[in-house]
């Protein structure tokens, strides 16, 4: 399985050298490798063969990201109708993904070494489970984690056949091994804001959802300009509980901002043994607020505090 994993970044990796790409540049971040380096944590627990049929369809559909890049049409459209993009995001829904915005990301969110057909993004957002995730540290929390990247792959590989389908060119984007930094580009589609714990947190689900996307030439997607969730910058720097209760204490106090703009909120290397050790950990995600109570009632109370 290794060898093939190594053979599908290096696939990746080759799309950065072709000219119709657009690839990353001097700021991008190098994407963490959790499938490669995980082991380096120790014996990975909970991810044993009962997880193993899930992995095998994450990496089939990693597969799929890469195989189906030749079946985009020679000549694509590039102006969807209302129509479509109504059929579009209802086909989403019924496959899952509950959250749905737009946005067009700058070179510096592609990670290293990677590149993308398109940069007009469609960013998907996908529930897991709040009794499985409430029981973390668990397997069956592990098991509802990998559920869900396994899902959003799928849902990310029929949202691009449908473009293809349509007469869109369109790049799947995989939650697991994705060419670009997922959170800040939801940011940037205005479905959801990142929290202190660098997971992010919306409306809808809390911290309890997981990202995708869709690249396509696309270019009249409907992306919102104003950001109405950026308020949750503010609850996280007086609410600090994910901090308190993160097992590794991995989670700066305050976010590292880098003179290339990027933002870090955790530390890898004192998350990973807990990540791998403890069936992904996931208390940072169990333990937010935003998991226990509505968003726009935390709002309120917010707002009315601070009045
Ligand atoms: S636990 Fe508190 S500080 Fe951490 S992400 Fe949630 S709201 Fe923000
Ligand atoms: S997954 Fe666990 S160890 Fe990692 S940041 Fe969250 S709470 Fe901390």
């Amino acid at each position: 399985m290794m060898k093939f994993m190594y053979g599908l970044f290096e696939r990746e990796n080759s799309l950065s050298e072709k000219e119709d790409f657009v690839k990353y540049n001097e700021d991008s971040p190098a994407r963490y490798e959790i499938m490669m380096e995980g082991h380096k944590y120790g014996k990975r627990s909970g991810f044993g063969p009962k997880v193993a049929p899930l992995m095998i369809s994450v990496i089939r559909n990693q597969n799929k990201v890469l195989n189906s890049l030749k079946k985009n049409p020679l000549e694509p459209r590039t102006e969807i109708t209302e129509d479509e993009l109504a059929e579009l995001e209802k086909l989403a829904k019924k496959k899952g993904a509950e959250i749905i915005g737009y946005t067009k990301i700058p070179s510096n969110l592609i990670f290293e070494n990677k590149a993308l057909l398109h940069t007009n993004a469609i960013v998907l957002g996908f529930e897991m489970d709040k009794k499985k995730i409430d029981s973390a540290p668990s397997k069956k929390c592990l098991h509802e984690v990998l559920r869900t990247y396994d899902d959003l792959g799928i849902v990310s590989n029929s949202l691009a056949k449908f473009l293809r389908k349509k007469g869109f060119s369109a790049h799947a984007g995989h939650p697991l091994m994705g060419a670009a930094l997922y959170p800040p580009m939801a940011q940037m589609a205005g479905i959801a804001f990142l929290g202190y714990s660098g997971i992010m947190i919306s409306p809808e689900f809390g911290p309890r959802f997981r990202l995708a996307a869709v690249f396509t030439g696309i270019e009249n997607l409907p992306e919102k300009p104003e950001d109405e969730h950026c308020w949750v910058r503010e609850y996280c720097k007086a609410c600090k509980k994910c901090i308190r209760e993160c097992p590794g204490e991995a989670i700066f106090d305050e976010p590292k901002i880098h003179d290339n703009g990027q933002i870090t909120h955790v530390e890898n290397t004192k998350c990973m043994p807990h990540f791998i050790n403890e069936y992904g950990c996931s208390i940072c995600i169990k333990v937010c607020p935003f998991n226990n109570v509505d968003y726009y009632q935390l709002k309120e109370n917010f707002i009315q505090k601070k009045m």
